[in-house]
């Protein structure tokens, strides 16, 4: 493909000497995990976000499980969230022993639709789990207002929105906590698998770094005092330190991907259904996905122009066969959203010939209706 959808050896590419520079350096160090990097780049992402603190952790689904193990939400819990969403996050939700509930989404923002929490409520929830999909974030103050007035934590998804804002707050800082995800796709991305959790509460930090590490507690490493009974989903120092690397560059690397954005709402704009971006959120365009009712035919257009697309996602959670039991009420926009939705290419190394690229190629393609 002249056009992938998304370059990862371009980003190492782009930061080989910095990066190999970190790499070597870990290397060199004999200290492999839980060493200075973790520490500093939990201090750093925090601060990226401006939140009170990090908690370092094995992936993005981890970092969610963690939470919940950390808030006590488990067994006989409902976590209420949506199916339109990578299936990391049920998985998550069901690996700490809870079950996901999901409710619908809204059609413009592929986020969750705060109006259906009411119906969605039992005496068994415990959090609700909204996930700021494609890095356009939830409508946050209406889950937040139903949250308190039902004592439920609220526990973000924000594996897809390093760099997004609600309001001018950040993603990831408006809940009890905020998931994120560092596999090597995302906008902050590892050479393997990572995840933090961030929150305002050091406290709960503390407990998922012990959680993470064995159960111990880690501020008194020496004495291997085990706190509680814990995991092995610790983030290694050299994806710590590749992603401090990354970091400093993540700013930019997001005002690049909101560029590219601008240049397909221009040119883009007369030929498909555009990405919506409210007047109260900043999308971090993690994906930029438009809809078609002939997605597949468009797909294949594309594929012949040279410009890869990819369906995220073809399937919501709760029609894949795993979690098929999950189903429960009827999930329409949901089910439209999977049929329709196509990722263009976005990535922060395009190069301008290929953006003319994809939109002549999007142009070019005649809809049967
Ligand atoms: C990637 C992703 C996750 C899981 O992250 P991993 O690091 O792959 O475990 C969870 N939720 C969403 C929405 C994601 O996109």
């Amino acid at each position: 493909m002249e056009v992938p959808c998304i370059d990862l050896a371009a980003g190492y590419l782009e930061l080989k000497p910095e990066l190999d520079k970190a790499v070597k350096r870990v290397l060199a160090s004999g200290s492999y995990v839980l060493g200075e990097n973790v520490d500093a780049f939990e201090a750093e992402f925090a601060g990226w976000l401006g939140a009170a603190a990090a908690a370092a952790v094995g992936s993005g689904t981890d970092a969610i499980y963690l939470t919940l193990k950390a808030l006590e939400i488990g067994a006989g819990d409902e976590v209420i969230t949506v199916s339109h969403t990578a299936v990391n996050t049920a998985m998550a939700v069901l690996k700490a022993g809870a079950t996901p509930v999901f409710v619908d989404i809204d059609p413009e923002t592929f986020g969750m639709d705060p109006r259906l929490l009411e119906a969605a409520v039992t005496g068994s929830t415990r959090a609700i789990m909204p996930v700021h999909l494609y890095g356009h974030p939830v409508d946050m103050d209406p889950v937040a207002k139903f949250a308190d007035d039902h004592g439920l934590a609220v526990i973000e998804d924000c594996a897809q929105a390093h760099g997004a804002f609600y309001r001018g707050r950040a993603a990831g800082t408006i809940g009890k906590a905020g998931c994120f995800s560092f596999y090597p796709t995302k906008n902050l991305g590892a050479c393997g698998d990572g995840g933090a959790v961030v929150t305002n509460d050091p406290e709960l930090a503390a407990r998922i770094r012990s959680l993470a590490n064995c159960g111990q507690d880690r501020d008194s490493r020496e004495r291997r005092r085990n706190i509680f009974r814990g995991d092995v989903s610790r983030l290694d120092e050299l994806q710590a330190a590749i992603l401090r690397v990354k970091l400093r560059r993540l700013s930019l690397q997001i005002s690049r991907r909101r560029e590219i954005a601008s240049f397909y709402r221009r040119e883009l704009s007369a030929a498909v259904a555009l990405p919506v971006e409210k007047d109260w959120a900043r999308h971090c365009y993690h994906l930029y996905v438009i809809r078609s009712k002939e997605r597949d035919r468009l797909k294949k257009h594309l594929a012949a122009a040279g410009v890869e697309a990819l369906v995220h996602y073809p399937a919501p959670a709760h029609r894949q066969p795993a979690y098929a039991r999950l189903a429960r009420g009827p999930l329409p926009t949901t089910e439209a959203a999977a049929a329709e939705v196509l990722s263009l290419p976005v990535f922060p190394q395009l190069q301008e010939a290929q953006l003319d690229r994809v939109a002549a190629a999007v142009a070019s393609f005649h809809p049967a209706a």
